[in-house]
């Protein structure tokens, strides 16, 4: 057959979502697969079996990251790499991470299937802890891969009970022995729900992103003195929360009084004692501005910091304030963004060029090799949530724009 007619197994892509939902399913609908967990444990483990069902050539380096390779005609030109991830938030979705994972791998199964030779080897790839929400940051293990991160560093990152990220990925085993370190791509595509209401709105089935916005994290810890809080006058108390609670308004009236195009957001906070009758004396909170812009980003920063210290001095409780980390703004391949828009087009879905306000391994990848990525639309805009949802019928367009951005790139010389 031509190539050209090929399409994806939607009801056999629809199942291997539902089969890896069933690992750290959670009551509410959603799964919860924190990085290396059991639960992520039990999911890479069918994800390798699954992989070696097809006959690839399975790695795994020394950060936990699954490589599974297809051989190309000519084995010697680098492979085109696809993948995502397969960790997830706490009461996360079932389609964050692993519908590109899954995708690719029906992908996979479809070139096997009708015994597809490509020139160039293709190889698909699950990222360790791409989410960051048990060890911060996010993204780290392509960021090792990518050489913007170092490993040791990343090794000892621990979560809030102390364990290392090291002693995690041993415990699991999924400490490979392959250097965690970029090798030649010919270029990288990652498939993966929108996480936001664009392509809904606008009636598109695929979204084609120009980029990831940066994405600046900073931590605030705000001390303040505890006291009983009914014999302690109003004037004169040094209330760590009442001090976080005009920062936190200040971060939210942030990029209006910017002028807009970004989003500055305040997600968790940590309140001690945390006692209705103490008044609260150490209070820490997070800060994460995006924009497509990273100079306005910083600009913002700056001006928040200084409000941030205007109200810690007038309300006497000092901060110490760490700035946890930076990526640049993220600008896609623009050969491979048109390429997804024309696929897309070519096979009769409605397409939408945009940007990505969340961040993604592609954004690491990106400074490898030649990088995009396909969105599919999320049900209301939600994710990071349990109800994270997507039409099946979606999964299965991306899945097609994926496998034949796949092909033409696998052709290329
Ligand atoms: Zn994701």
């Amino acid at each position: 057959m031509d190539v050209k007619e090929l399409r994806i197994n939607g009801g056999r892509l629809k199942a291997a979502l539902e089969e890896m939902a069933k690992i750290g399913a959670t009551p509410g609908g959603g799964v919860q697969r924190l990085a290396l967990s059991d639960e992520d444990r039990r999911a890479r483990d069918l994800f390798v079996q699954w992989l070696k069902d097809l006959d690839l050539e399975v790695t795994v380096d020394e950060m936990g990251n699954i490589f599974g390779r297809r051989p190309g005609r000519k084995s010697r030109l680098a492979p085109v790499l696809s993948g995502s991830h397969i960790d997830s938030q706490p009461k996360g979705g079932r389609f964050d991470g692993i519908l590109g994972v899954m995708g690719t791998l029906e992908v996979l199964r479809t070139l096997n299937d009708h015994r597809v030779e490509t020139e160039r080897p293709i190889v698909i790839v699950d990222w360790t802890n791409e989410e960051g929400s048990r060890f911060a940051p996010a993204m780290v293990a392509s960021g090792v891969w990518a050489g913007a991160l170092d490993r040791d560093w990343a090794y000892n990152r621990a979560d809030r009970n102390g364990r290392r990220f090291k002693d995690e990925l041993i415990r699991i085993g999924y400490k490979g022995s392959a250097p965690c370190k970029a090798f030649p791509v010919h270029c990288y595509w990652e498939y993966h729900i929108e996480q936001g209401p664009m392509l809904e709105r606008e009636g598109r089935q695929i979204g084609a992103p120009k980029g990831i916005l940066c994405l600046h994290w900073y931590d605030v810890y705000i001390e303040g003195e505890a006291n009983q809080v009914g014999p302690t006058p109003m004037e004169g108390r040094h209330d760590a929360l009442c001090a976080a609670a005009e920062m936190i308004l200040k971060v939210n009236e942030l990029p209006v009084r910017m002028g807009g195009n970004m989003v500055a957001t305040v997600g968790e906070i940590q309140n001690h004692p945390n006692s209705r009758n103490i008044i609260p004396d150490r209070v820490h909170f997070t800060v994460d501005i995006r924009s497509w812009d990273d100079d306005l980003a910083l600009r913002a920063w700056e001006t928040v910091r200084q409000d941030f210290e205007a109200v810690a001095t007038r309300r006497g409780c000092p901060i110490r304030i760490e700035e946890t980390w930076r990526v640049a703004h993220s600008p896609f391949d623009e050969k491979r963004v048109q390429m997804v828009l024309d696929t897309a087009g070519e096979l009769g879905y409605a397409s939408l060029r945009m940007v990505s306000g969340a961040g993604h391994d592609a954004s690491y990848m990106n400074r490898v090799c030649p990088t995009a990525m396909i969105f599919v639309p999320s049900i209301g805009g939600r994710s990071h949530v349990e109800v994270e949802n997507t039409a099946w019928e979606d999964c299965e367009a991306g899945a097609n724009v994926l496998l034949h951005v796949i092909l033409k790139s696998a052709g290329e010389r």
